[in-house]
Parts: structure tokens; C-alpha cells; sequence
């Protein structure tokens, strides 16, 4: 059974959840606090934040008021704050209100590449964030922790945006209810978690300079092997491993009495190569994707059949031209006479051969004019530009005629095939792309065509064809 914390228009449930769930995660906060020091981690902030940011009508005035409560009601009754309580709070209100603005309209019904830009804004929302939240913090602090400006205004930022920088995209992901835990349990899943522990510590052995980045290919490793959800877990968990091990001096980056007797510049330079590969794989990742995407955008713009453009081929190869209000666009829509009757007679494998054929003998007479495109079904589409009525009828006759005089083999059979046309021409209107101008032509062409099937059929009705209009029949 899920529990909703959160309704829209349950104020009073709302309220209550965020007071409870802030003063549950400020308690747990205080309790790591290294006495007379600011807080090891200070999740509250970037928890709330990623909460309202996935509860969006909670970013409001009264609600950021309740959080400020239980944050001032922790701190007078279990940290015995009077004053300071009020003021350093307002810091951290500070982060969770511009973390909240700047990553609330991003993250609502993302998808697809969406996603990959939104994550990474991530990273600038928790930088400011944690500026404003450090520079009121270290401001107000000043009097009571009697520290030096700059280390108080660092200890605030650096905490604040490193928490929230490992903490946002865990709670931001919106797919861990997909996530199988069950399909985890694969050698090719474990071993780059494995990897990242084994690398957190030979960096927590060796020390030094570069000891901090030794997990950072494994972490690609899991970026790349595991779902999203699982990596930005073992991203915040290894972060978090790593602020304790340091704090500890279990892992002594200063590059003293390390537990392998190892120079510091081979800390710094084995540091710098794991930086460096990082990169590289995210690049040889992006180039595969891209690849992927270009060989798909191939099929989705091809007809798999007759290897003319498809529907979604001819909207984007439209895009291709220059659009100008001065220039004709002429649609040619042909149909197959009695189609359904070859595939009765011949099966449906000779009626795709004919469709096959169609479409060679429509390239050959349009050739590189117009935009050829298998428009569904037996339906076929040429589009052209800067032609009159009269090119347009030619260019249509010329596809009719060479379907009914070079006749068909279909299982050693001679077939006739026979299409009917319509035609239509405009300039652009209303339109303000070639897509929508085609889109109306092709329903007038299409109006056309009825005419040339009512007619008998083999005929192609122009451009201003009248219903009792025939062409002449070759
Ligand atoms: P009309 O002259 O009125 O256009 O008659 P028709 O038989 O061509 O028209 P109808 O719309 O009744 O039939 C079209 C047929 O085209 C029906 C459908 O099974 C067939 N068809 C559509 N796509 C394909 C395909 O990819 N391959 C084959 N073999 N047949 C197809
Ligand atoms: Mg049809
Ligand atoms: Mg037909």
C-alpha cells in the first residue's frame, strides 16, 4: 500500500507532512553535527526542495513557513538555540527557495532528451543555492561559532552543494517504481558496484591528491550498466562515503602516513587518469546514441516496403525547403484501381510486389522533381514545387500512363494495374510552414481523386476538376 504524503488541496495533511518530515531529518542533521561545527551533511534542504519540486503546488508562502517552524523548533528544544535559530534557519530556506525556482518548471512531464538537460540543471540550481544559503549562513553565524568569514561562508557552501548535488537526482528520478530490484542480482549489474567499492578503497589506502576521483570510471561503469534510479544511489552513497572517510582521516588526501607507501604526485597522477577516461567514455557513449538515433530516424522516415519516404519521411524532407509565400506547391495523390481485388486474385505477397513496382515506376517519371511518399495503403504521394497546373497534369498523365501501358507479372500472369489521380496547387496562406500547406492540398487532392474513381478510374482529375469532368482515358 502506498502512503500519499501529499494532497493538492489537503492544506492541513500537507502542512503537517512537510513539519513532521523537516524536524525527522533536522534531528537526524543535528545528531551529525560535529560539535561547534556546522552539520557533516544538512540533508533537510535538499530533501524539501526535491519534494516540493515533485509536489509543485507546495511551493508556497505557507508551506515553506511550516518547514521554517520545525527547522526553529528543533534547534531551540534539542540544540538549545534562542536567536540563532531564527536567523541561520533562513539559510536554509534560502537554498530549498531559489533550488526550488530554478528546477520546478524542468522537472513536470520531462521525457526523452528532455531529461538528460533537465539532470544537468541540477548542478547550476544547487550552485546558487547553496551561494545564497552560505552567504546568509555564514553572515548570521558569524557571532555564535566565532569563525573566520570565508571558512564559515566555505563549510556552509561546500556542504550544501555537495549534499544537494548527490541528493536532488536521487529524489528528482521519476522511474523508481520501474526499477526491479530482482534484475540487479546479475554479475553484469554487481561488478561496477563492486568496482566502485573496491575503488573507494584503494583511494581510502593510497590518499593523496588523487585518491578522491579513483571511483569515477566505476561510477561511469554503473552509469552505463545500471538504470538511472540505482546510479544516482551509488553516486550519493559512494559521496557520502567518501565526506566520512576524509572527515575520519581513514582517507588522508593530505598524502600523509597512508597505508600504502606511495608518493603523493602517484596519488595526483593516478588521480588525473581516471579524470581523464571519464570524458572519453561519456563521449564514445554519445557518439553510439547518436548513431542509434540517426539509424532510427532512417527506418521511421522510410517505408520499409518500397523504400519511399513515409508520412513522417515527407513531413521532414518538406522542412528541407526554402519556405516562401510566393512559391506553388502541387500535390499528385494516386490510388490503386481495385487493389483489393490483386491481392484476392494473387495473394498478398504479389500485392506487395506491385506496390514494389509502383513505387520504381513513380521514381522513374518524377525522379529527383518532387517528394515521392508511400502515403499509406495502396496510397501514393508526390509533392512538387514551383509548378503550374498544366506541369503538374503532365507529370501526373506520365505516372498514369506508365502503370497502364507497361502491364504487371504477377506469378507468371500479365496484369494490367491501373491508378486513379487527384491534383491540387496553392501558394501558402494562412501557412506558415510547407507541413500544413500540404496537409490542405492533400485533402483537396484527395477530393479530386474521388472524382477520378466516380469517373470509371485510370483518370486524373486536375487541379480545378468539375464532378462531371473525365480525362481522357488512354
Ligand atoms: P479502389 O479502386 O476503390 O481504390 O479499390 P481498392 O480495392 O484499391 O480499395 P480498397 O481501399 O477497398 O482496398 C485497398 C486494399 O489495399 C485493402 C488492403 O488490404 C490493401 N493493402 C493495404 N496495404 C497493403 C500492403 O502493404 N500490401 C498489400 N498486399 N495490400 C495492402
Ligand atoms: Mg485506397
Ligand atoms: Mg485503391
Amino acid at each position: 500500500m502506498r502512503v500519499k504524503l501529499f494532497e493538492e488541496h489537503n492544506f492541513k495533511k500537507n502542512i503537517l507532512s512537510l513539519f513532521l518530515i523537516t524536524l525527522l531529518f533536522c534531528f537526524v542533521g543535528s545528531h551529525l553535527r560535529i560539535p561547534e561545527e556546522l552539520s557533516l551533511f544538512w540533508p533537510v534542504n535538499a530533501l524539501i526542495a526535491g519534494l516540493m519540486v515533485r509536489n509543485p503546488f507546495l511551493h508556497q508562502a505557507r508551506y515553506y513557513l511550516a518547514c521554517f517552524s520545525a527547522m526553529v523548533f528543533n534547534d531551540t528544544v534539542f540544540s538549545g538555540w534562542a536567536l540563532p535559530a531564527f536567523t541561520l534557519n533562513v539559510a536554509n530556506i534560502l537554498f530549498v527557495l531559489v533550488a526550488v525556482s530554478m528546477l520546478i518548471k524542468h522537472f513536470q512531464d520531462q521525457s526523452g532528451s528532455e531529461r538528460i538537460t533537465h539532470a544537468l540543471r541540477i548542478f547550476p540550481a544547487c550552485l546558487l543555492a547553496a551561494f545564497a544559503c552560505a552567504t546568509w549562513g555564514a553572515l548570521a553565524q558569524e557571532g555564535k561559532f566565532n569563525m573566520q568569514l570565508a571558512t564559515a561562508w566555505g563549510d556552509w557552501f561546500s556542504e550544501q552543494f555537495s549534499t544537494g548535488a548527490m541528493l536532488l537526482p536521487c529524489l528528482l528520478i521519476r522511474h523508481w517504481q520501474s526499477t526491479s530490484f530482482r534484475h540487479l542480482l546479475q554479475i553484469n549489474k554487481i561488478s561496477p558496484v563492486i568496482a566502485v567499492i573496491l575503488s573507494l578503497g584503494l583511494g581510502a589506502m593510497m590518499g593523496g591528491a588523487g585518491s578522491l576521483t579513483f571511483p569515477v570510471p566505476a561510477l561511469i561503469w554503473c552509469a552505463i550498466a545500471l538504470p538511472v534510479p540505482m546510479t544516482s544511489l551509488v553516486i550519493l552513497i559512494t559521496g557520502i562515503a567518501e565526506i566520512i572517510l576524509v572527515s575520519h582521516g581513514v582517507m588522508n588526501i593530505e598524502g600523509n602516513e597512508n597505508l600504502l607507501p606511495l608518493s603523493h604526485l602517484t596519488s595526483a597522477r593516478l588521480g588525473v587518469a581516471t579524470v581523464a577516461l571519464s570524458p572519453l567514455i561519456v563521449a564514445v557513449s554519445m557518439d553510439a546514441i547518436r548513431q542509434l538515433n540517426q539509424r532510427l530516424a532512417l527506418r521511421a522516415d522510410y517505408d520499409f516496403l518500397t523504400q519511399l519516404l513515409s508520412r513522417s519521411g515527407l513531413y521532414e524532407s518538406l522542412k528541407q525547403e526554402k519556405f516562401s509565400a510566393d512559391r506553388n506547391m502541387g500535390v499528385i495523390l494516386l490510388d490503386v484501381d481495385y487493389f483489393k481485388a490483386i491481392n484476392d486474385n494473387f495473394g498478398h505477397d504479389a500485392g506487395d510486389k506491385v506496390l514494389e513496382e509502383i513505387a520504381r515506376r513513380m521514381q522513374r517519371v518524377v525522379g529527383n522533381e518532387g517528394h515521392i511518399c508511400r502515403f499509406g495503403g495502396e496510397e501514393f504521394v508526390v509533392v512538387l514545387f514551383d509548378q503550374n497546373q498544366h506541369q503538374l497534369y503532365k507529370l501526373a498523365e506520365a505516372i498514369r500512363q506508365t502503370m497502364v501501358k507497361e502491364k504487371f507479372w504477377l506469378h507468371g500472369n500479365t496484369v494490367t494495374v491501373t491508378v486513379s489521380l487527384g491534383l491540387a496547387l496553392d501558394r501558402p496562406a494562412e501557412e506558415r510552414e510547407w507541413q500544413s500547406l500540404a496537409n490542405r492540398l492533400i485533402s483537396s487532392a484527395d477530393k479530386n481523386l474521388y472524382i477520378s474513381k466516380r469517373n470509371g478510374r485510370n483518370q486524373t482529375s486536375p487541379v480545378n476538376a468539375k464532378h462531371e469532368f473525365t480525362s481522357n482515358v488512354a
